[in-house]
């Protein structure tokens, strides 16, 4: 309902054809919580394998592109049936019983909404709103929310034409695809206003009204509304605002985070939602505070007031260990933005943009999105233990330089969702093995001992099918760039056509940002050469990864680390998968054998691959930084030492490059090779799964996203919806006049 009591509707977009006996199927096919749900899954996978496929998993798809007299067949097929009413009964069942961590422990705030603010969110392949961790760890988020019973609701924005498709050029340069959503093949839906207006809200920004949209995405027993303005009500030049993730300059950056934290905040509202607490992930969503400290003055609050009350109720979470890497405004764009309609209202216009001041910045109008969300919201953190430090070291500057560890900055680590990144077949193995209730207490450490007794054999025989499965991806790969536009066999080999099932496999995977050094394997050729064809002892490496379009050096990296996928010295040993994204990463981290990370240190504020391929039995290599540097138990993977205090660039690269290699040499492909005298040539490698074991325990206790956002719950959310102001110790310069 609106706020008027006004019927917000949803439009129906289930397929004509559908039969009723089986017509909870879109129900459940438009609700993301299928993708974490076994039973689901199967009886999608069971309709038709190929299709199944072909759609990439895509229920929607399925349903909508089987034909009608394939759904009729289905209500004929007993054992089908058998299957949808227990799944229906189930779900039922466990929506009746509405027993949830949350609400058992704080049925007080059992309707007490928390906003979660976020420019990005990664929950299916179908869905390409996100362009990388980022937007995972928000994707994951709801979904541990959900498990846990958190009235969160979600608001980020509806990218009609997606982030950017892949592709590389025969010369190894990226080339961006539009890579446009059909919302029919999603499982958004749109909504209207009573009248059936797709339109709910609007906001100012160029002197005109634009007019927002939203689309809600089910995400079990959360709701994510991504905001869209590709409206007929809209100028043309508003219409693309919401169109593509972090595309076009500044400006257009200004326009779409007000879109995201102003429009946000009034959506909610029109949707009839009041949040008691409010969360904003990372800089790009600050508006949303400030909108609400203007709605506050506006209502007759003083500044001061406002600012405290909306400190009280918010949380802000930084993802960024570098200080350029944070938005900033300049205070002429922000004006130009807004018009003066916006400052009029509330006479305000001085001290609202002061709230975006860096200390550093003395004497220059400029409205810095990361320290206006410090001093807006009563709880930060970072993303590691690591991460919190460097970013008191970054802002203690607002507090008037105190010692970085007085600064009131802490730490949420981050997680991943166990049920999505966990391979089924590994749950299967751990369903053997562990309490019978394991995954209703996941954060029972004692739970997870039990990994430990995993049967080598077991474990080995899963190991192997996921690589096949990942090999079979390439191979799947390579013929769509024979038939597209690569009929060049270096290409196909550079797809990883040669490779096959034996060797140690290692996957290195992530956006292609320079300091993430995909290429620092490559620096000394003929120690790689000879790492990858050892006698016996085969190694190969799989990449993957976007470069953000506008980052030419980003697309160098990848451009040389694809050279060498067609360097013949190599044999087909090194291949790159195209068009990085959900599916990719899911076939990478359960495929692979070694997950490789080699960011420099300490600039990856906290990196989750490792963690999604440690939970499907595959260690890390990495270096000494972000979750890796608390995450490292000593036997789970292999740690990079720090090069030592005050090395240059260089340095630290020769020094990283050194120890990784003593690395693979000495323990890893040793280690990986060392198998049974008895027995078949590829029988299990005794010590190796006893890593493999351990990567599973570790990732499992203590990085998954319900342990995540549980402490969110107990150290941030439940704070922030008591309003709780005890021991606030606001960054000095707050007050106007400082
Ligand atoms: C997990 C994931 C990431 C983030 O990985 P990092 O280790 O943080 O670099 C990026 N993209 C996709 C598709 C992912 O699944």
């Amino acid at each position: 309902m609106g706020p008027d009591g006004e019927a917000i509707t949803v439009d129906d977009r289930r397929p004509p054809g559908l039969p009723d006996r089986i017509g909870r199927l879109w129900e459940f096919a438009t609700d993301i919580s299928w993708t974490w749900n076994r039973e689901a899954r199967a009886i999608f996978r069971s309709i038709d394998l190929p299709i199944w496929r072909q759609t990439r998993n895509n229920p929607v798809a399925l349903l909508r592109g089987i034909g009608d007299e394939r759904l009729q067949a289905l209500t004929r097929n007993r054992a089908f049936l058998q299957r949808y009413d227990a799944l229906c009964e189930t779900l039922d069942d466990a929506a009746a019983s509405e027993s949830t961590w949350f609400g058992r422990r704080h049925p007080e705030f059992a309707d007490s909404p928390v906003a979660y603010f976020c420019a990005e969110f990664a929950l299916h392949e179908s869905i390409p709103i996100y362009s990388g961790g980022l937007g995972v760890l928000a994707g994951d988020h709801l979904k541990a929310a959900s498990d846990l019973g958190i009235p969160l609701v979600g608001v980020g924005l509806m990218y009609a034409h997606g982030y950017f498709d892949q592709t590389l050029g025969p010369d190894g340069w990226q080339e961006d695809a539009d890579n446009p959503l059909d919302p029919g093949l999603t499982p958004l839906e749109r909504l209207r206003a009573a009248d059936g207006v797709p339109w709910l809200t609007w906001i100012y920004g160029s002197g005109r009204r634009i007019y927002i949209g939203a689309w809600r995405v089910r995400v079990g027993r959360v709701s994510l509304y991504l905001l869209d303005t590709d409206l007929d009500e809209n100028d043309p030049a508003d219409r693309g605002l919401s169109h593509q993730l972090y595309a076009g300059g500044v400006d257009h950056r200004l326009r779409q985070e007000a879109l995201l934290g102003a429009g946000g905040v009034r959506v909610l509202s029109a949707l009839g939602i009041e949040p008691k607490a409010w969360h904003a992930n990372e800089g790009h969503a600050a508006f949303m505070m400030v909108e609400r400290v203007r709605n506050l003055i506006r209502d007759g609050l003083s500044f001061p007031d406002a600012v405290a009350r909306v400190r009280a109720s918010t949380v802000f979470t930084t993802h960024t260990p570098v200080p350029a890497g944070h938005d900033v405004f300049s205070h002429e764009q922000m004006r130009d933005w807004t018009g003066e309609k916006f400052w009029e209202e509330i006479h305000q216009r001085d001290e609202l943009l002061g709230l975006g001041l860096h200390p550093q910045d003395e004497g220059r109008d400029r409205f810095h999105m990361t320290a206006a969300a410090i001093r807006l919201a009563r709880r930060v953190n970072g993303v590691s233990e690591r991460h919190g430090h460097v970013s008191r070291e970054i802002w203690r500057g607002l507090w008037g330089s105190r010692p970085a560890r007085e600064v009131p900055i802490g730490h949420v680590t981050n997680g991943v969702h166990l049920e999505t990144w966990m391979n089924e077949e590994i749950v299967g193995l751990l369903d053997a093995c562990l309490p019978p209730d394991w995954q209703d207490r996941p954060h029972d450490k004692a739970v997870w001992r039990g990994v430990r007794e995993l049967p080598a054999e077991a474990l080995w025989r899963v190991r192997h099918r996921l690589k096949l499965r990942l090999l079979d991806l390439m191979r799947e790969e390579a013929r769509r760039r024979w038939r597209e536009h690569w009929p060049e066999a270096a290409h196909l080999i550079g797809a990883g056509m040669l490779m096959s099932p034996y060797p140690l496999t290692i996957g290195f995977a992530r956006r292609f940002a320079a300091y993430k050094r995909a290429d620092l394997v490559f620096r000394d050729r003929d120690r790689l050469l000879a790492l990858l064809s050892g006698p016996g002892r085969p190694v190969q490496l799989v990449f993957a990864g976007k470069a953000h379009p506008r980052d030419e050096e980003g697309k160098r990296v990848l451009q040389r680390v694809y050279e060498h996928t067609r360097d013949p010295g190599f044999e087909g040993r090194i291949a790159f998968i195209e068009n990085y994204g959900l599916h990719t990463a899911h076939c990478l981290v359960e495929g692979v054998d070694l997950w490789l990370n080699l960011p420099r240190v300490p600039l990856e504020a906290c990196g989750t691959s490792g963690m999604k391929a440690a939970l499907n039995g595959v260690p890390q290599l990495a270096t000494t930084d972000g979750w890796w540097e608390e995450g490292f138990e000593g036997d789970n993977g292999w740690t990079i030492p720090r090069a030592p205090d005050g090395s240059s660039e260089e340095e630290v690269d020769r020094h990283d490059h050194e120890h990784l290699f003593r690395l693979l040499e000495d323990e890893v492909v040793p280690l990986y090779y060392d198998r049974p005298d008895e027995g078949p040539w590829d029988g299990p490698p005794a010590g190796w799964l006893e890593r493999a074991r351990r990567a599973v325990e570790v990732a499992g206790a203590r990085f998954t996203a319900g342990r995540m956002v549980r402490e969110y719950v107990s150290d941030y959310y439940v704070p922030a919806l008591r309003g709780s102001t005890d021991g606030d110790d606001p960054p000095t310069s707050t007050r106007s006049g400082e």
